[in-house]
Order: C-alpha cells, then structure tokens, then sequence
C-alpha cells in the first residue's frame, strides 16, 4: 500500500546552528495511528511542523497522498489538520465562529451541519456561544481539536494531546482519537507519555536527540514487553549451561552464580515448571528465585540512553 505521508532524508538544522533532525525516513499507513515518542527536545514538534508545512527542512523531501509538500503547499495543508500544544489566538471568540472560521481558512464552504457534528463529537456543543476564555483548561483543549477538524482534514496530527491533562480527560481524548480513527482519518500524534502510546497505536516511533531510532508495531512492542525473566541464584556456580539444559532459553550470567531463563508472560505455558524439573534431574541446585518483568519504559529509556 501506498503510504499516505513518505518522509524522506529530511534534516533540519535551526539558524541557531542547532541541528533538530538528522536524517528522518518515515512512511505512515493511511489510517493507522502513529505514535512518535520521544523526550523533551527530541525533535517531535520539529517533525511534524515540517510535514505541516510550518517549518522548512534543511533538506529532504516529504509527500502526502502523493503530492509533495513544497510543490503543493496549498493542496497538502488542505488534507492535514494540526492540534498544536497551546491555543494562541481566538480568546474572546465565541467557540462556534472560531470553528467555523477555522473551516473558512482552507476555502471550505460554510457546513453547519458539520460543524455541528464536530462539536457534539467533542461534547462541545453546549458551549458552541461560550468564548474561548472561559472555558475550562479541558474543553479548550477540546476546542483546539474542533479548530484542527473543521475542515474536514484526512490526516490529523495531534502535539502532546494529554500533556498536563487530568486522567479523566486523557481518556476521553483516547476515545475521541479513536473514533477519528474509525471514520477513516490518519491520526499522527506525538507524547512523552509511554502508556499513551501503549493504549492507543497501531505503530510506535521513537525519537532521540533528532534521530528515528526505532519503528515498530506496538504489538511488537508489547510482546517484548510481555517478556518475563526468572533469575535463579545457584548453590554451586556454573562454567557454562549443561547441555540437559540447553532446550530452555537461559543465560550464564558473568561469575556463573546465577542463571537467568527469559519467558513470555503471555504464552500458555511459562516453562518454568520444565526448567525446574531438568534443573532438578541434573542436580543443580538453587539458593532462591527471583522475577522481574521489562516494560516499554525500560526498553525506551534504553534506546534513549544508547543514542546520547
Ligand atoms: P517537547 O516534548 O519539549 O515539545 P520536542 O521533541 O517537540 O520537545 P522540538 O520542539 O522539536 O522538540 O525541539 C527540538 C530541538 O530544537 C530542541 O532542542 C529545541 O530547543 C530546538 N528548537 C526548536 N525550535 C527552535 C528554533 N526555532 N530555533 C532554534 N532551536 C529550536
């Protein structure tokens, strides 16, 4: 399948000489959604501001649906729609004008249907006369994804959706990506939360120090994520595994005191019960017995580490 956006050798060197992106190549699916996660300046609001058309990259080319974003400026940014961070402008406004000026941007026609079914999508529709101002922290954020939606764009790109939000309205949130999601929209979003990009991709990038330094799916992720390990602290130290044991996945750690079996927490069966029974059969015997699992967590913060 065609990717809908393609990201090729796309740099990005600030004025200040910053360098923000080292060669980024990144293809999104059309309607999948797209976690890019990554620490504070990692380069995820650069990235997307590029394929945005905010910020020009130093080099590199991008298309969406097949059109390049240089060539077409007006053509792209008419199928993207963009949730920034904060709402800058629009204050005083009432939520249903600035909606529907929103649409009025991108040479939309008026749509009260649609912007009415916008607003009650996002619970916003008893204060379509309210000005922005007096919104709660929540339902300005509300506003600003109604802003981003109002003229209907096939691909939305969200930054930091939940950054600050409380649990409740993080949720809603998820359900309201979702069903985006559903009604055929491409949903991009960027988080330096972990379990945000655990509930809601389909696909995880993870973005260190300006570099791309892993795509994957999350199913993927989570199966490594499922992965388990028992270390067994022997009464004898070992020179190496004995060859009775070598159908099951262990490791000799250093100094030949423990042995370490690495299991699926999501499989029928751990292994553990066989393991013990072999262990038993060639006489090895042990001292205690201990499991820790690996999060997602652990591996990001180890793929972050390794690029610094
Ligand atoms: P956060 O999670 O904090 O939003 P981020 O991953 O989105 O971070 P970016 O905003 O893309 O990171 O910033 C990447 C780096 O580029 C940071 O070091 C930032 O200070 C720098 N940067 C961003 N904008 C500019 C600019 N206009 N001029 C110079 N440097 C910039």
């Amino acid at each position: 399948m065609t990717p809908v956006i393609s990201v090729k050798d796309v740099n990005k060197t600030y004025a200040s000489g910053h360098v923000a992106l080292k060669t980024i190549n990144l293809d999104i699916r059309e309607k999948e959604i797209f976690a890019l996660l990554g620490p504070n300046g990692a380069g995820k609001t650069t990235l997307i501001s590029i394929i945005c058309g905010i910020v020009n990259p130093t080099g590199g080319t991008i298309h969406v649906n097949g059109l390049d974003i240089a060539r077409d400026y007006r053509a792209v940014r008419s199928i993207i729609g963009l949730v920034p961070q904060e709402l800058s402008t629009d204050m005083f406004e009432p939520v249903w004008s600035t909606v529907s000026f929103s649409r009025g941007l991108f040479g939309k026609k008026p749509n009260p249907a649609y912007v009415e079914k916008v607003l009650r999508d996002l619970s916003l529709w008893d204060k379509k006369d309210s000005r922005i101002m007096t919104l709660s922290g929540g339902m300005k954020r509300r506003v600003l994804i109604a802003k981003a939606l109002a003229h209907e764009p096939r691909i939305l790109f969200l930054d930091e959706p939940t950054a600050g939000v409380d649990v409740e309205l993080r949720k809603d949130m998820w359900q309201i990506v979702r069903g985006l999601r559903e009604s055929g929209v491409t949903v991009i979003l960027t988080t330096h939360y972990i379990e945000e990009a655990e509930e809601m991709a389909d696909r995880v990038g993870v973005i260190a120090n300006g570099e791309l330094i892993l795509v994957q799916e999350k199913t993927e992720l989570m199966r490594k994520l499922g992965k388990k390990q028992l270390t067994v602290e022997l009464q004898k130290p070992l020179t190496e595994v004995p060859s009775r044991l070598a159908a099951h996945a262990l490791e000799l750690a250093p100094g030949g005191h423990t042995l370490v079996f690495t299991y699926d927490t999501q499989a029928e069966r751990t292994g553990i019960t066989a393991l013990l029974n072999d262990m038993r059969e060639a006489g090895i015997g042990f001292k205690d017995l201990a499991t820790s699992q690996s999060s997602l967590e652990d591996i990001f913060v180890d793929l972050v580490r390794q690029t610094k």
